[in-house]
């Protein structure tokens, strides 16, 4: 791992230049009400139902949504299946007319390109990578499929930057052109406290570990693999 790139990083974090991506997902929301006669199409992309909770509650006022679960970094297998079936469920308890799309299970090919960043702290490089990665091949989807818009729950979570997650969404759109990224920080306008109340609400599967065997040692140090 580069020390000093880390360092950066970090230092670059607490910046008070930081961007409000939740003021501007309020102004995109009235700039599309302006725009669009009817609610736009949004593909969502969601790692698991506990993340989607809040953003598909939040989103559905302004969009026709349909979410997209493509986690290949989850593993094991019984994990990812299960944070899957959640998502399911949680969809036909509050509205099964939205559509749910998964796509193949591919984890060892998946975590390849990985590898080589096994040691870096959580939340940097490795995960900017496989935050990249998923949201390119969500957006590719949304392009192909005519979708309006595109964005992730992920900017939920207290463990994502959500400055970079934006910033990456940003820099994909570029080779995306024809559906534009939805920014978001989901935490902000109570979102954080509402997922709390819509996980407890459902009985919601809480996984304590992001997602890859690395985030599972990181929480798990004296288990071995
Ligand atoms: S910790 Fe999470 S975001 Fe980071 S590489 Fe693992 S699964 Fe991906």
């Amino acid at each position: 791992m580069n020390e000093q790139a880390y360092r950066n990083y970090l230092k670059s974090r607490k910046s008070s230049h930081k961007t409000n991506y939740y003021l501007l997902s309020l102004k995109e929301l009235e700039q599309n009400h302006k725009e669009f006669p009817a609610k736009p199409r949004l593909l969502l992309h969601a790692c698991c139902a506990v993340c989607a909770s809040y953003p598909l509650e939040f989103l559905a006022n302004h969009f026709q949504l349909t979410v997209y679960y493509n986690n290949s970094n989850i593993w094991p297998k019984e994990e990812y299946d299960r944070r899957l079936s959640e998502l399911r469920r949680y969809l036909s308890e509050t509205d099964p007319s939205i559509e749910l799309i998964t796509t193949p299970y591919h984890h060892e090919a998946y975590m390849k390109p990985l590898e080589p960043m096994k040691d870096d702290p959580e939340g940097f490089g490795r995960c900017f990578y496989c935050y990249a990665v998923r949201m390119n091949e969500a957006f590719a989807y949304a392009e192909t499929h005519g979708f309006d818009f595109f964005t992730t729950v992920m900017s939920i979570s207290r463990q994502k930057d959500s400055q970079k997650m934006n910033e990456i969404g940003k820099s994909l759109s570029r080779l995306h052109p024809t559906v534009r990224y939805f920014y978001s920080d989901f935490k902000k306008g109570g979102g954080q406290v509402r997922k709390d109340e819509l996980s407890a609400l459902h009985g919601l599967y809480r996984q304590d570990y992001c997602g890859c065997e690395y985030s599972w040692k990181n929480t798990h140090p004296d288990t071995c693999l």
